[in-house]
């Protein structure tokens, strides 16, 4: 279900799923004011970034220490995935705590994350792509997950329910926040990604529309479409409906607005 979500600006501009709030549940997606970068990373970046003059790895500790000073906790506590758009979804412990901040990355993709792990925050990042948060309110276990178009495609978001399953939870006690994205209003996409859809599952002709001569694709609509599918009811979907797109850069940072001299917003949970 589209949700406004809670908008807040101190210690640093965020938002929040109202859905998760109501449950008193840890949580956050970045908008791009409140830390230290600057230029076209102004000012909360998450990533160095492919552009030419990359951001100070330097800014992005420190952007990841001012986020995680919303859980009273530091960058040493934050897991942090590797994102490759796969669909590599990795549950962490204790042992991963600093883990891409810290200490070294993951060694190859990984693009989800989960754990039962208490106070251990997961972190996601995207500039356009969903940013997905997950948390079992009985079992008291999260997830988090990167899903650009291969990953949504792929079904990214029902490895990390798979997980979850796994450790505990049950898809019905799942509560779900998706941030924002590019959306079904901006997101043009070819022919190769309307057949990976469809070739990963018929029913994603739903999330595709066609406005004159350009192909959509509502991307949220297709994480919702396969976390039902997932086994998590309609009502426990908490989905901000915003577009990165739209926004023109006031509040987030977007990949198809800036190609790579952008900064990067990240989601973050914990348990
Ligand atoms: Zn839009």
């Amino acid at each position: 279900m589209k949700q406004k979500f809670n908008e807040h600006t101190a210690p640093f501009s965020y938002i929040t799923s109202p859905l998760l709030d109501d449950w008193g549940i840890p949580h956050a997606f970045t908008r791009r004011w409140g830390g230290v970068s600057e230029g076209v990373y102004s000012t909360f970046n998450f990533a160095t970034g492919n552009g030419e003059k990359p951001d100070r790895w330097y800014n992005v500790m420190m952007n990841h220490r001012i986020a995680a000073s919303l859980f009273c906790l530091t960058e040493k506590d934050i897991c942090r995935t590797y994102q490759t758009h796969s669909t590599e979804v990795r549950i962490v412990d204790e042992r991963h705590r600093g883990v891409g901040t810290v200490n070294a990355p993951f060694e190859q993709g990984v693009d989800g994350l989960v754990t039962g792990e208490r106070d251990l925050i997961l972190s996601v990042r995207g500039a356009d792509c969903v940013t997905i948060l997950f948390f079992d309110v009985v079992k008291k276990i999260c997830g988090a997950c990167h899903s650009g178009w291969r990953g949504t495609a792929d079904k990214i978001a029902a490895r990390v329910v798979e997980k979850m399953v796994y450790l505990g939870a049950d898809p019905k006690n799942i509560l779900v926040a998706i941030g924002p994205s590019v959306g079904g209003c901006c997101y043009t996409v070819g022919s190769e990604v309307e057949n990976a859809f469809l070739t990963s599952d018929g029913d994603f002709t739903l999330c595709f529309n066609r406005d004159g001569e350009h192909l959509k694709l509502d991307l949220q609509r297709a994480v919702e479409l396969t976390l039902l599918k997932a086994g998590v009811p309609e009502s426990n979907i908490s989905d901000c409906g915003e577009c990165t797109v739209c926004d023109g850069g006031k509040h987030y940072f977007s990949h198809r607005l800036c190609g790579v001299d952008r900064g990067t917003m990240a989601a973050f949970i914990r348990i």
